[in-house]
């Protein structure tokens, strides 16, 4: 089976969720069922981009991965939408190898294939995206918490207020999942200049949100266990590609 791989790239930091900080390769998968305004994946989303996308296998995914430098522990699998995608098998033989295996997703669509990933983060999308994920697809996922303690997060990037209360039922819902609250940076969205390497939004604004948000959760008492972070590559990349 070949999928649109539109990169594959590390290692690098993860720069958010449960992760951030580690060292991971990442491939990224062509294809999405949203079209979120802010996005910063154009060329994994836009079906134009997509289509030019190289075909690759579980063996070429493979082989490209034994091409990178370094040695981290982590593949994350991301997107666009890795779910729409059949990679069990893939996710399988990577496991095989030695690594362990994260997937990230918008949460729309569940797969079994996800009882077998070591992380799944789910970031649904708030109404700032100009297309929100439901809570009840967000809900299907919740058994693999139960499953297994460490194998879920939920991530909510944060741009408005709106985006902050849509958090707080997600969090609501399923309190007992790891949950992360993560500062949106502004980068143009789908028809940006993403890949120009020139940041729309720089560290010092990113830094005065970041603790804007942190001022808030900590004063809020529908956040106990939660964390607030900023897109750290963003401090460190801006919005090069490959990190
Ligand atoms: S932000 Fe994620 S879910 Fe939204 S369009 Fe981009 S890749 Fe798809």
């Amino acid at each position: 089976m070949a999928y649109p791989v539109v990169e594959i790239f590390g290692p690098t930091m993860q720069g958010e969720g449960a992760l951030a900080g580690r060292m991971t390769h990442f491939v990224r998968f062509g294809g999405c069922d949203f079209a979120c305004l802010w996005c910063d994946s154009a060329p994994a989303v836009l079906a134009e981009e997509v289509r030019k996308a190289p075909r690759l296998n579980d063996s070429d995914i493979i082989a490209a991965l034994d091409q990178l430098s370094g040695s981290p522990a982590w593949v994350t699998l991301t997107g666009g939408n890795p779910l729409l995608h059949k990679l069990g098998d893939l996710t399988r033989r990577l496991r095989l190898s030695g690594f362990k295996v994260a997937v990230e997703t918008q949460g729309t669509r569940f797969a079994d294939w996800l009882y077998d990933v070591d992380l799944v983060t789910v970031s649904p999308k708030g109404p700032s995206a100009g297309n929100v994920t439901p809570l009840a697809s967000v809900a299907e996922f919740v058994p693999l918490h139960r499953s297994r303690a460490g194998s879920l997060a939920f991530k909510v990037v944060i741009f408005n207020d709106d985006d902050y209360e849509y958090a707080a039922q997600v969090h609501a819902a399923h309190p007992r999942v790891p949950f992360y609250l993560s500062v949106g940076t502004y980068m143009g969205g789908l028809q940006g200049d993403y890949g120009s390497g020139v940041p729309l939004d720089d560290a010092a604004s990113i830094v005065g949100r970041w603790r804007q948000l942190i001022e808030r959760v900590a004063a809020d008492r529908r956040f106990g266990d939660v964390a607030a972070f900023a897109q750290l590559h963003t401090l460190v990349w801006g919005h090069e590609r490959g990190h």
